[in-house]
């Protein structure tokens, strides 16, 4: 679906008259723009905001100053340099597309839509604002912002997840974009979203599109976009293992595929009697357990509990309260895992490599602690359940 309207159309008037004065066109993807970079900015900028962004792109940038840098770079240091900016997948992508384009297009990125939409990781809007951004080139957009101000202006109706009302809003995407200037009115239609007709309190008020926007016309914005159909998230729980050892900690690889994949992640236990069972296995006799917490995918709740031991290591204040005993009695538990392979990682000089971010901030906890340890232990105990 192309582009069918006009820039002097009412409303592709309105939105690049206000994009001219207001719009953003000092971000650092806008600047000597390629398609590379404009590549790695919109999968970036898929479900994370602009302010996140710059300092993860200037990053990449730095590391990655072509397509093909990037492609030759292990995923590991991709996935490094992604630390913290979620949704992993995003990463592991780029980086297939990268070998893609550096295999199949000498390292130039392809300017043939179905190219584009064909490697890993791009859609029908990335793909869209990828070369109407670089090229002009006449392809509609609708992310989510664009999905909000369409939805209002138009007040259509169903949430934009279900494909009639996705398919409806493609619609009017391709009518009020114009066939010219299609750089600039996919920018605006984006700053629009992102800075004016915002999720909660639109500034109506400030819009170039306010005097025939169906929602503010009828005072009902936050009607629109209608919201997902509420559904419990199931909870899910796993007990972490902080293994220390000289001052550093075990961490695993997750497989390349799935959750979290191909980060490094503390040894996982689905329940607590396994991991003490794997600890014994090892001759670990003491534990601690530190303070659980609830990370949410958007699929489901992960309740974590940390377990802090150490190996070959026993301390002084071991007799302490905070730490608990493996088992007096040998037989108590089955140990049914493997000891697995594991990476020996050293939070006071950090290795090139992806962390979760449960994973980094229990290693941040860790140095902390570290750094107390002279001190009188905190409270280290399992003080409260996450809420269901
Ligand atoms: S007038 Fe208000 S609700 Fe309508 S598009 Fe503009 S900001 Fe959004």
């Amino acid at each position: 679906m192309l582009a069918t309207s006009c820039v002097n159309a009412p409303f592709a008037r309105a939105v690049l008259a206000w994009y001219d004065k207001f719009g953003r066109k000092n971000l650092p993807w806008q600047q000597n723009k390629s398609l590379y970079k404009v590549w790695l900015s919109e999968v970036m900028l898929q479900q994370t905001q602009v302010a996140t962004v710059i300092p993860y792109f200037e990053r990449f940038i730095q590391a990655f100053p072509n397509i093909t840098a990037l492609a030759d770079a292990p995923l590991d240091e991709v996935l490094h340099l992604w630390t913290g900016l979620g949704y992993y997948a995003r990463a592991r992508n780029l980086h297939q597309a990268a070998q893609t384009i550096r295999d199949q297009y000498q390292g130039e990125f392809p300017t043939d839509f179905q190219q584009v939409l064909a490697l890993s990781g791009i859609g029908r809007s990335t793909a869209g604002a990828i070369l109407s951004s670089c090229l002009d080139a006449p392809y509609p957009i609708l992310d989510g912002n664009v999905k909000r101000v369409l939805s209002r202006y138009f007040a259509v109706e169903g949430w934009p997840g279900e494909s009639r009302t996705e398919q409806r809003l493609w619609q009017l995407s391709a009518e009020v974009t114009p066939t010219s200037r299609v750089a600039d009115f996919n920018q605006v239609m984006m700053d629009l979203g992102a800075m004016v007709c915002t999720r909660t309190k639109p500034k109506c008020s400030l819009c170039p599109l306010q005097s025939d926007c169906r929602a503010n016309i009828r005072g009902n914005w936050a009607d629109y976009p209608a919201k997902k159909p509420a559904k419990n998230l199931p909870r899910r729980q796993s007990y972490f293992l902080i293994l220390a050892h000289n001052g550093k900690v075990a961490l695993e690889q997750r497989e390349q595929s799935g959750l979290w994949g191909g980060l490094y992640c503390f040894p996982q236990f689905s329940d607590k009697t396994e991991l003490l069972a794997h600890l014994q296995s090892m001759g670990i006799r003491r534990y601690q357990e530190w303070t659980a917490f609830r990370h949410t995918f958007s699929h489901f709740h992960l309740d974590i509990y940390p377990v802090f031991a150490q190996l070959d290591e026993q301390r002084e204040d071991e007799n302490r309260s905070d730490w608990k005993k493996v088992a007096e009695n040998s037989a108590q538990y089955e140990s049914s895992v493997p000891t697995k392979v594991k990476y020996w990682y050293d939070p006071a000089s950090p290795a090139q490599i992806g962390l979760a971010t449960p994973v980094k901030n229990l290693l941040t906890e860790f140095q902390k602690r570290t750094a107390l340890w002279q001190e009188p232990c905190s409270a280290n105990t399992l003080k409260k359940k996450p809420k269901a």
